[in-house]
């Protein structure tokens, strides 16, 4: 397929060079970069799409990405498959894709879990949302960057999947950072703690596969100096949709919302550019009141 692939980021580079080695004719465009390995880029979004066939997105949030979308729908050739994986507000995502729709292309939400590593190996999950008739086109696409793709529902649903997701995912760092913290204070081992916490039932994907704690567990972040992996600052945006999300709809979240307090003001103070799982020190320096 002739596929454009806009934003090469830290998952956006490593989605398209899969798509490269599956024998797919990818020519990307980044904002901020003039080259990328193993991908040929075009000089504007715009010039990327003129013969595409399918247009994925991988983008910061929603408003760069309604941004993006106002360029691309119109350059695009007739009949074109929209993908975007960008993590976005529902809004705005339900917005681009009855755009491209709206101008006679298929258009699916799709954004992903797995983090950089799974961009890398291909085995992301994609949460979609859109038409049984996108869905199937893009299918092959989904089975090169990755190892799961689940039809949500329509337009916004694999978006509303992926906040949700990711509340929980918020949720389950901060209290596995908790528990640490306490089981710090407490005198126990660090690795005791893993190897109880990790085959009882407070085993979860925060402990066992992304431990926030350096030398303890498969190896994570924490093991690069906390360098992401998955920015804290991309937490807090994900939290923050879940919040607005959960206000739109009349939902409490009070666990949601703590989760997003705490995130806020840890990349207001000493997260920024960290990955999310640095967290753990943020809550270990808390001081009870
Ligand atoms: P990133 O910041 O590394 O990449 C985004 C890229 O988009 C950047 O290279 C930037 O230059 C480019 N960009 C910005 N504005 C642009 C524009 N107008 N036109 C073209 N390119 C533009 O972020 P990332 O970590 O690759 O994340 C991308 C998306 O995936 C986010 O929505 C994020 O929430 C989501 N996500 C990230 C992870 C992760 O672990 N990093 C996991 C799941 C989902």
């Amino acid at each position: 397929m002739r596929i454009a692939f806009i934003g090469l980021g830290n998952m956006g580079a490593p989605m398209a060079r899969n798509l490269v080695a599956a024998g797919h004719d990818v020519t990307g465009f980044d904002a901020q970069l003039t080259s990328v390995d193993g991908i040929a880029l075009a000089s504007s979004a715009t010039d990327a799409v003129a013969d595409a066939e399918a247009i994925i997105t991988m983008l910061p949030n929603g408003d760069i990405l309604r941004s993006v979308y106002a360029q691309i729908v119109p350059a695009a050739p007739a009949g074109s498959l929209f993908v975007d994986c960008t993590t976005a507000d529902v809004d705005s995502s339900v917005a681009v894709a009855r755009q491209a729709e709206q101008a006679g292309h298929l258009a699916l939400d799709a954004p992903v879990s797995g983090g950089v590593a799974g961009a890398q190996a291909g085995t992301l999950t994609f949460m979609v949302g859109g038409s049984h008739a996108a869905f199937e086109r893009a299918a092959a696409l989904f089975d090169v960057m990755g190892q799961r793709a689940i039809a949500c529902g329509p337009s916004g649903s694999g978006q509303a999947a992926k906040i949700c997701n990711n509340m929980l995912l918020g949720i389950t760092m901060a209290g596995t950072c908790e528990a640490i913290a306490l089981a710090d204070s407490l005198g126990l081992d660090r690795q005791a703690f893993f190897d109880v916490v990790s085959t009882s039932s407070g085993q979860c994907w925060s402990v066992n596969t992304y431990c926030p704690m350096p030398g303890i567990g498969p190896l994570s972040p924490a093991d690069n100096d906390y360098r992401p992996g998955f920015a804290a600052e991309l937490m807090h945006k994900d939290l923050d949709l879940s919040q607005k999300a959960a206000e739109a709809s009349g939902t409490a979240t009070p666990l949601g919302a703590r989760a997003t307090d705490l995130y806020r003001a840890f990349v207001e103070g000493t997260g920024a550019g960290k990955d999310f799982s640095a967290i753990l020190k943020h809550i270990a320096a808390l001081k009870r009141s």
